[in-house]
């Protein structure tokens, strides 16, 4: 097996044993990013030299006997929202074409306190909107199980740049199901943490009461090393939760005794698709097998998710990208012109199509006629969406059901209609709405190959156990051990 189809926790064991140096495996991914990408475009940004400067540092650490961090000489592949200090970040907008950022986020400070290799920024739906990355302003990333595939979105290039052996791990971000549905839809794990289990410090806002910073990994285990490595409280972000991180490692292959899994039937009404849903029944089939009782679970309000979610989200959108006026930084209009519009003609040129459809209706659902009516009205439906979930949670420890309605679609296959593409994050987008933890595990393939997710969803701050239910599957079976041939 070559050392691009490893696990980051494999790769800390190579390096531990001596059979492998950072610099060998920087290499070996940085071959694969140059042998791979024309095919899957996942990256916006890849500095080969930076690369090999860190794995070097970390192995004249290793030869020198210092301590190392919990990730030393794993390459990692980030989201192009996450700020990088003197690395070009840009959101897979035109409007930040030319930023550079002077800090990174929080969660990059982490990655390189624990001596990971930052080897490059990937590609997504501009400012995060959208579901098959087709909404970047500078290319589309391919599904690596099928190039004539999306592979999900908005965090689709750090998802594919994994399922393609890019990159071991990478960190996407997650509003309605960022991570989750790309994970579900390239065949790999995803997590979203409880809102407020990591910082969203040096993320680039789209709408801030649900985005969250997680980690795509290609089995449990590595994910739960990326959460002990990103996890925890800081002060830069008022919406941190000063709570201990615990050792997500540590417990993980310890099955869950009488373990109750609730089964909404929310989740397995019309629009799914008929392998999907096979597959997941088979997983919970697994489950039971493994002494776990399922348990009726009901979300009554699940169907309102998506209408509230349209409208919070581009609420918070639109008063977030206020701050992109051409003045500040990043792209301004070429055209001379008063204040008013070279505001107006900076936004209309920085900013696509969706970008703009979202700020559109943002700032419609806030205005002094219309907030009662919606943006209100939203907020009302999120409480009774989180109430249900409160409620389903007494009955049982995690709740289950197919990550997206379908495998992966084709390019083009959506992009000119919007609802059809809000609608592949039907299930995901009322875990953001709660603010709880998910996580999407690989649970078969579809007859033409694609790759099938299951979903777990937790109460708050429960991705420990969360984890450790989603392990008691993983050993079990074997897809997450599936590699495409590119
Ligand atoms: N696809 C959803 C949207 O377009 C979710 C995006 C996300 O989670 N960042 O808003």
């Amino acid at each position: 097996m070559s050392l691009t189809d490893k696990t980051a926790a494999d790769l800390l064991t190579l390096q531990a044993k001596g059979a492998a140096t950072a610099a060998e495996i920087t290499d070996a991914f940085l071959a694969a990013v140059r042998d791979r990408e024309p095919k899957v475009r996942a990256f916006m940004l890849v500095d080969e030299a930076d690369a090999r400067r860190q794995a070097a540092a970390v192995d004249a650490k290793r030869k020198a006997g210092q301590p190392l961090g919990r990730l030393a000489g794993v390459p990692v592949a980030v989201k192009d929202v996450l700020c990088t200090k003197g690395v070009r970040t840009t959101c897979s907008s035109k409007i930040l074409e030319t930023f550079v950022p002077p800090y990174d986020a929080h969660v990059v400070e982490r990655l390189k306190a624990e001596d990971a290799v930052l080897i490059g920024k990937t590609n997504m739906d501009e400012f995060a909107m959208g579901s098959s990355t087709e909404n970047s302003a500078y290319q589309t990333t391919r599904n690596p199980w099928d190039l004539a595939r999306i592979p999900g979105g908005s965090s689709g290039g750090s998802a594919a740049a994994v399922a393609a052996g890019e990159a071991p791990v990478s960190l996407g971000t997650d509003t309605g199901g960022s991570i989750r549905q790309p994970a579900a839809l390239c065949g790999i794990v995803g997590l979203k943490p409880t809102y407020g289990r990591v910082s969203r410090y040096g993320l680039i806002a789209f709408a801030s009461s649900l985005d969250q910073v997680g980690p795509f990994t290609r089995d449990v285990t590595d994910c739960a090393l990326m959460m002990e490595a990103i996890a925890g409280h800081d002060g830069r972000d008022s919406t941190s939760v000063d709570r201990p991180v615990p050792a997500y490692t540590a417990s993980l292959n310890d099955p869950v005794k009488g373990l109750r899994i609730g089964v909404p039937k929310e989740f397995f009404g019309e629009g799914l698709d008929a392998e999907v849903g096979a597959a997941v029944r088979a997983a919970l089939k697994e489950y039971e097998k493994q002494g776990a009782t399922l348990v009726d679970v009901s979300l009554p309000h699940a169907p309102y998710g998506l209408a509230a979610y349209y409208i919070v989200a581009p609420a918070e959108a639109s008063s977030n990208l206020a701050r992109y006026d051409g003045m500040h930084y990043g792209y301004r209009t070429k055209e001379k012109a008063d204040l008013i519009t070279t505001y107006s003609k900076t936004r209309g040129e920085g900013f696509g199509k969706e970008v703009q459809r979202r700020i559109m209706i943002g700032t419609y659902v806030l205005s002094s006629g219309y907030k009662d009516a919606y943006y209100v009205k939203a907020l009302k439906v999120r409480r009774l969406i989180k109430g249900d979930y409160d409620a389903a949670f007494e009955k049982c420890d995690v709740i289950m059901g197919p990550t997206t309605p379908t495998a992966a679609f084709k390019a083009g296959e959506k992009s000119d209609d919007p609802l059809a593409m809000y609608l592949s994050d039907i299930y995901t987008v009322s875990c953001n709405l709660a603010g709880i933890p998910g996580v999407s595990i690989p649970c078969g393939f579809t007859k033409g190959g694609l790759p099938i997710g299951l979903q777990l969803l937790s109460p708050p701050f429960d991705e420990e156990k969360m984890l450790r239910i989603a392990r008691m599957y993983e050993a079990a079976t074997d897809w997450h051990t599936k590699r495409p041939k590119l």
